[in-house]
């Protein structure tokens, strides 16, 4: 497994951290319990983070609230200019802010930058079509021409956004973007390993002219400051597992307000006999191991038909031997660092019990703390059976089992064998024949001829997970109007609708059912 020495370039020094910690909303910060942030690829103290308490949020959202009032009135051009200056401040600053996401979470550079692309993509995306999402849509009245009828998109107020440590950038800022320029507040919860990554982020809202109490960081345990921000909030936006979301849907339907839940998976991929196998070979190591495989929509399953399966797995075993590991801070390496020790330990748990019940290990199987102290090996297996951890239940890291049948159609009934359905991945002989296959998938995404890039890149396309991989989708219209209440205006312009003097209810009413007929023949809308 190629590996290089650990690269000596700076991670962001203390005075940048210092400059970014007085971003929290948390007042009297010095006086603060706070938490060791570790440099992940040495497992060195880089900095701390004050901890925040329920009375930070308390406080936050009462700013928030003020904020939110004044910032509704204002233009949605206006709202939106901001996003699209944030977005020429990031292309400006994107290597600093890579070198905040590589320190704080141990990705390869590569993966840094998927997260300055997703930021970038939603600011545009927003930016530019935010008016038409939001403006006013007239729709056909009760009585056409003596009724006018307006849905107008009000904000919810302000939304709370508890965010993960994976893509902590992807998955706090470009959701938060949406939501503000649809004119509400937002107050993030950061994940606590990861809070750096989201500051770095809000300086430069904030110098793009966004008002500071519009956006609230509140660092934390989750326990205690993602609790308070579902207990007050009027809409969340939660990126995380699927235990966790489960419990927060609770919450919100025990308040009435709505959750967009972004949650896990057990991504499956279908490789058929007409496929190109050293495309797919050199495609899954990407698909499976990006981010270490801590990754919502990589790939943990194959599916590939049995008369191919030893030339692919030869081929993908081949290609995972040169995903190269390493600890720089720039583009040699591919394969990154796990964040935790925790995760490592997820990890070799997973691999070693499969191991233990028979599995075979094809490629990786071990830890490298001579590469970093959370360095795990990109892992193949096969032989994977059920009573295997690994076999159902998310891995979330760079192990992926390999799985033989005798036909597509046994493929697409064992990748649909789950209860998660976020993302699939399809390589057969041509794309229609990919493209048939995906229609047939139950999961909110499907990449023909690709693991997850294209459907992620595609903001102008919803993404979200089917079954117990969440419930609402990130992207598209759907990303924004999500954040809004859909309010009907119905203006009555000349009659009144009661029955006018002289008229009985009886004759009245006759004369108006005729126009039912009329209304038949109008273009629907
Ligand atoms: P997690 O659910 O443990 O934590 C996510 C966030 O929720 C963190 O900020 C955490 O502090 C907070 N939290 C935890 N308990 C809470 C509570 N009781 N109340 C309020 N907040 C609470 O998830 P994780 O392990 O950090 O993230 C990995 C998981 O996220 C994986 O399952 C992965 O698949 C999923 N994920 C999904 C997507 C997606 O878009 N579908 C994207 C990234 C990650």
């Amino acid at each position: 497994m190629p590996s290089e020495q650990r690269c000596t370039m700076p991670a962001p020094s203390a005075a940048t951290f210092d400059r970014l910690r007085s971003l929290v909303a948390i007042d009297d910060i010095d006086a603060r319990q706070s938490k060791v942030i570790e440099e992940v690829f040495t497992g060195k103290e880089l900095t701390t983070i004050p901890i925040g308490t329920a009375a930070d949020v308390d406080a936050a959202f009462a700013k928030a609230r003020k904020a939110q009032v004044e910032w509704a009135q204002r233009p949605i051009k206006e709202r939106a200019a901001i996003f699209a200056k944030f977005r020429d401040l990031l292309m400006k600053n994107r290597e600093f802010i890579m070198d905040v996401a590589q320190a704080e979470t141990g990705k390869v550079r590569a993966n840094a930058q998927e997260e300055i692309v997703s930021m970038l993509l939603n600011s545009r995306y927003y930016a530019q079509n935010a008016v038409e999402f939001l403006e006013p849509k007239q729709v056909q009245g009760l009585l056409p021409g003596l009724t006018k009828t307006v849905i107008r998109r009000q904000p919810k107020g302000v939304v709370g956004l508890i965010a993960p440590w994976n893509y902590p950038m992807a998955l706090s800022i470009s959701d938060a973007i949406p939501a503000l320029i649809a004119g509400n507040a937002v107050v993030v919860k950061p994940d606590s390993q990861t809070p750096y990554c989201v500051l770095a982020n809000v300086e430069l809202l904030y110098e793009a002219g966004l008002p500071r109490d519009l956006m609230a960081i509140v660092p934390g345990p989750g326990s205690v400051v993602g609790a308070a921000i579902v207990a007050q909030c009027d809409y969340l936006m939660f990126t995380g597992s699927t235990a966790t979301g489960l419990a927060l849907a609770e919450q919100c339907a025990a308040r009435l307000i709505g959750i967009s839940a972004e949650l896990g998976g057990k991504n499956p991929m279908i490789v058929t006999k007409g496929a190109n196998l050293d495309t797919v070979a050199e495609a899954a190591t990407r698909a499976c191991f990006s981010n270490a495989g801590q990754l919502c929509v990589s790939i943990e399953r194959i599916y590939v038909e049995d008369e191919i399966a030893d030339e692919f797995i030869r081929k993908f075993a081949d290609a995972t031997n040169n995903f190269s590991m390493g600890t720089s801070y720039d583009y040699v390496h591919k394969m990154s660092s796990l964040i935790s020790e925790d995760q490592v330990k997820t990890v070799s748990g997973h691999v070693d019990d499969a191991r233990a019940k028979g599995a075979t290990v094809i490629a990786g199987g071990n830890a490298r703390p001579d590469v970093g102290p959370r360095f795990y090996e990109p892992t193949i297996l096969t032989d994977v059976t059920e009573e295997m951890e690994c076999c159902r239940n998310e891995t979330f890291g760079p192990v992926v089992s390999i799985y033989r049948v005798a036909d597509v159609e046994e493929a697409i009934a064992k990748a649909n064998d789950t209860k998660y359905g976020l993302n699939a991945s399809v390589w057969a002989a041509n794309d229609a024949e990919g493209e048939a296959i995906a229609a047939r998938l139950r999961a909110g995404s499907v990449n023909v001829n690709e693991g997850y890039g294209p459907s992620m890149g595609s903001v102008a396309a919803p993404m979200g997970g089917m079954k117990e991989s969440g419930l609402g989708r990130r992207h598209g219209p759907d990303g924004i109007l999500k954040y809004t209440e859909p309010q009907t205006v119905a203006t009555s312009r000349v009659v009144n609708l009661g029955t006018p003097p002289g008229f009985s209810d009886e004759t009245w009413q006759k004369m108006l059912t005729p126009l039912l007929d009329v209304v038949k023949y109008l273009p629907g809308r």
